[in-house]
């Protein structure tokens, strides 16, 4: 039995189905549809076949618009955090945004409160010629959890305007964001 033949079982039952490979994990097979209109035994026939299946509603996952590979799109725990990139309409996975759109990333990300970095590590932040500038922000629900980045960029940009600021999340929990603030000379 192939992923085509499993998709064909699954459109009996509901429409708008995708299956397909998470984009970062080759291992693992999505079967996304509406489960609830799916029979269960197709569940069963699905996990005793294949190893490593998700079963995903299709309002929680998309397609990476360059590779064609299964991006998730909503939480699953509490430290989730994206790994695809919203760039001018179409979604691109961390794999292609990387290869395809480093600089058009950074571009989109850098002076902006409302944006921060989610996929690139710190040693690509320094390719991109950022270094970090301060850490340690957190913002959530606890007392001390007020860091507002609206009023740090501000702050930041009075203090050195000559310099590009970045944020970049570098955890999540249930309540709460921890994140860092990285600089570059303005170009
Ligand atoms: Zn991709």
């Amino acid at each position: 039995m192939n992923q085509n033949t499993i998709l064909a079982i699954m459109e009996k039952y509901s429409s708008d189905c995708m299956i397909g490979n998470l984009h970062d994990d080759e291992t693992t097979i999505c079967c996304i549809g509406n489960w609830h209109s799916i029979p269960s035994y197709v569940e069963r026939y699905i996990d005793r076949h294949f190893e490593n299946v998700i079963f995903g509603f299709r309002d929680e996952y998309t397609t990476c618009s360059d590779c064609g590979q299964i991006v998730k799109t909503s939480p699953d725990c509490h430290g989730w955090l994206p790994d695809y990139w919203m760039g001018d309409g179409e979604l691109q996975c961390e794999t292609c945004a990387r290869k395809e759109s480093f600089v058009g990333y950074m571009e989109d990300i850098v002076n902006d409160h409302n944006k921060a970095n989610t996929m690139m590590s710190h040693e690509e932040l320094e390719t991109a010629g950022f270094e970090i500038y301060n850490c340690g922000y957190e913002t959530g629900f606890h007392p001390h959890q007020t860091d507002s980045p609206e009023k740090v960029l501000q702050e930041l940009q009075q203090e050195n305007p000559d310099l590009d600021y970045l944020f970049s999340i570098t955890g999540a929990g249930q309540f709460d964001v921890n994140w860092c603030v990285y600089c570059r000379k303005s170009a």
